[in-house]
């Protein structure tokens, strides 16, 4: 039943990870906590029970500007939602109560400040509320990185409306915010569901920033026309990068606190329905974005903290898709953080200094990116993650490290511990400038001493040496506070006695050939021009509709399209993320495009899903089509009247017969291929010793057809289970 409508009104076969289990909790009244990753689900956690149950269940969100999107997203999936907060005006809150004393709402989004006023509580005591969700959970707690203390009045929620249940959900959670959220909001024996915080997909790669926006144009570069976010810490460095992008002719608009409300939705509008290329924003965008189809988040500028940090970066690839995650830090960032934390309160500032060191840690050590971030959150990964710098191989331990780091933290030494990363930089390359001759620097052991190397180079080092603490940055006495000079650590004069090496590294030039076959792998099969149609179609229907492009259609459902050409409803509703929904509203001018666009290309249609594009384990239920399939078959039909009775390709039929043969248990494939190659097929098939269809082939020198091969193995693959009854080997069915 739950799987029925799943599939009806989202279009999708099965559940993510804990996507049940955390349904099960609301369905069964049992409070509960869900930290699942951003892109991991979670509004289908309660809007799927909002469906199912009656009553009104309600979702507590900080998030008023996306209400509005929350809302036309539930309702694109058939959902009766409305949204109540202080953007209403009178005469909406009125309609909003009406539907609500009415029964005519399924779910409510709901500002925290709001749920708890009179006039809610006086509509809500007619309707009680079947279930209460509150997303963004974490914002209760005063540990979290995202504190809002408008979220502390939901502690009396639970005595407010005694026997309701709640259901608290974030993306992002340390042990200790944990049981925080579970603390402040009273739950009662609440179920803790921890999803997995290793997202694959994410392709993550950090470098030290060098002048100007090279490396950020190079990214962005090769996703020209796909969307990304660009985040940098301050709002005059948004409006500057923004506007250095324009004139690289890339389409970005800026996103930041010191913006008007209007202006700031307008940005954020243009970036939902694909009419830039990026959003360049400081922390203050982001949360509870959905778009699914971002493929690129590019940190500019050092993250705050480690929790940020995966959550910006979380709003990359939330299709299940390949994106990929930049972070360009330098020691000035650090720097800047520090001054924004001097003016908060010192228990907030120690432990901003905390989070921003392990920043540091995360991006100047050689240890897998996904493994510090997944670690943070108490979890392990086994094993290279294969989809981060360090597990890629694209940066390389420079094998001399400790040379290196005695050659610069000595140079640190030499200079008395007064210059900062900038001086010693141009002292070891051997720098004539006015003020190295001004202190004499020029006649010092180490000048010159790493000139084979770059600035850029060595000022990495540099800021590796003080990730690692081997060297530390302090202000430079009775200067202004912006002038910080290098000293050594304890640790740091242990390198010098060759007591502790460091790991420094350098990028290896090959990342773009492997990311970019990481990206290209992600289109297997998909007609690029097609793609591009159902883009541009995707465009015209969000604008009729005046709703974000991926609420009419993900990238992930775009390319499945693209790759498997439906031409009929049927078919349509077999694709990655269409429900009835979707296929009633959008299914006519989408078919009629693919059809003509098939026909005027001459491209085959009717195509087989293929692995890559269905998240979790994909389903072994047969769909409608197979079905149909199933009773010609049933009839006698051969492959080919099939195809033509189906107007469906004869690789889909061959398909469709593959699952017939393991759904009837039939073990003679007599009736598709002649008994001699059969024979044949199957006696080389039974030596291969391997699912794999490739060596039986070549054993066979390459001769005999893919197609007859599979009808053979999926046959002998039921002669191996020992028919216990229901089989034939005619080929005739006897199971229904
Ligand atoms: P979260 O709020 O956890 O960040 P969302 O609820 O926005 O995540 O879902 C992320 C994406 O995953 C959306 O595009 C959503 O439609 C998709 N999604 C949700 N459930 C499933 C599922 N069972 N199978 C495939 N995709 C899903």
């Amino acid at each position: 039943m739950l799987h029925q409508l799943l599939k009806k009104h989202w279009g999708y076969d099965d559940f993510l990870p804990l996507q049940h289990e955390a349904i099960e909790c609301v369905l069964g009244g049992r409070d509960s906590l869900v930290v699942l990753p951003t892109g991991g689900g979670k509004s289908l956690c309660y809007q799927l029970p909002a469906l199912c149950q009656s009553g009104l269940a309600i979702v507590v969100s900080p998030l008023i500007s996306l209400m509005k999107d929350q809302v036309d997203s539930a309702n694109a999936m058939g959902i009766a939602a409305a949204a109540w907060n202080s953007s209403l005006s009178a005469e909406q809150q009125r309609i909003v109560g009406r539907a609500i004393r009415e029964h005519q709402l399924d779910l409510l989004y709901v500002s925290p400040e709001r749920l708890l006023t009179d006039t809610m509580l006086d509509i809500l005591a007619t309707s009680p509320p079947s279930f209460i969700a509150i997303d963004e959970a974490h914002c209760v707690s005063q540990w979290g990185h995202d504190f809002r203390p408008e979220y502390r009045l939901l502690g009396t929620v639970k005595h407010r409306f005694p026997g309701v249940s709640l259901h608290a959900f974030t993306a992002t959670a340390t042990p200790q915010v944990r049981s925080d959220i579970v603390a402040s909001l009273n739950l009662e024996s609440a179920a803790v569901l921890m999803g997995e915080f290793h997202r694959p997909n994410l392709i993550y790669h950090v470098r030290q920033r060098s002048a100007g926006l090279n490396q950020i144009v190079s990214v962005m570069e090769r996703f020209r026309g796909q969307a990304g976010i660009v985040y940098a810490i301050t709002r005059s460095r948004v409006e500057q990068i923004n506007r250095l992008l324009n004139q690289y002719g890339f389409r970005t608009r800026p996103y930041h606190a010191g913006m008007t409300d209007d202006d700031r939705l307008r940005n954020q509008e243009a970036l939902m329905h694909d009419q830039l290329d990026a959003i360049v924003a400081t922390v203050a965008f982001g949360m509870g974005i959905d778009k699914s189809n971002v493929r690129y988040v590019i940190h500019a500028e050092l993250p705050r903290s480690l929790e940020s940090y995966q959550q910006e970066t979380g709003r990359a690839g939330r299709d299940g898709l390949d994106a990929e995650c930049w972070l360009f830090y330098s020691a000035g960032d650090y720097l800047t953080w520090r001054r924004i934390l001097d003016s908060s309160p010192v228990e907030v500032r120690d432990s901003g200094l905390r989070a921003l060191q392990q920043v540091m840690d995360y991006s100047t050590s050689l240890v897998c990116r996904h493994r510090v971030l997944v670690g943070h959150f108490g979890q392990q990964i086994s094993g290279d993650c294969q989809s981060c710098d360090v597990c890629l191989g694209n940066l390389a331990v420079a094998e001399d490290s400790l040379v290196l780091a005695q050659k610069i933290l000595s140079c640190v030494a030499r200079c008395r511990e007064r210059f900062g990363a900038d001086h010693i930089t141009k002292v070891l390359t051997g720098s004539s400038e006015a003020k190295v001759l001004k202190f004499g620097h020029e006649k010092l052991s180490t000048w010159g001493l790493l000139k084979e190397y770059s600035r850029h180079q060595i000022r990495d080092w540099i800021q590796q040496l003080l990730g690692q603490q081997f060297l530390r940055s302090v202000p430079l006495s009775g200067q202004s506070a912006r002038y910080h000079v290098l000293q050594l650590t304890d640790q740091g004069r242990q390198v010098l006695r060759a007591q502790a090496t460091p790991s420094l590294s350098r990028p290896v030039q090959r990342q773009a050939a492997v990311t970019a076959a990481a990206i290209v792998d992600s289109r297997e099969g998909v007609d690029p021009g097609l793609f591009e149609a159902l883009r541009d179609l995707r465009r015209e229907l969000a604008q009729e509709a005046s709703a974000p492009a991926y609420i009419v259609f993900s990238d992930a459902t775009l390319r499945d399209l693209a790759r498997r050409r439906p031409i009929d409803e049927l078919l349509l509703q077999d694709v990655h993320g269409i429900g009835q929904q979707k296929a009633a509203t959008y299914g006519p001018r989408v078919l009629s495009l693919i059809c003509d666009y098939c026909a005027r290309h001459q491209l085959e249609t009717g195509l087989p899903a293929i692995g890559r594009v269905r998240r979790g384990e994909p389903s072994r239920t047969p769909n409608a089509s197979a079905l149909a399939a199933f009773e010609l078959f049933d009839q006698g039909m051969s492959v080919a009247e099939v195809s033509r009775q189906m107007n469906r390709a004869s690789s889909t039929v061959h398909e469709y017969l593959c699952e017939y043969i393991a759904a009837r248990q039939i073990n003679d494939p007599s009736r598709w291929v002649p008994p001699e190659l059969a024979e044949k097929i199957a006696l080389v098939a039974s030596y291969a010793d391997t699912d794999r269809l490739r060596p039986i082939h070549d054993a066979l020198h390459g001769r005999i057809g893919y197609e007859a091969i599979k009808i053979v193995v999926a046959c002998e693959k039921n002669r191996n289970k020992e028919p216990s009854g229901g089989s034939s080997r005619d080929g005739r069915p006897h199971v229904p």
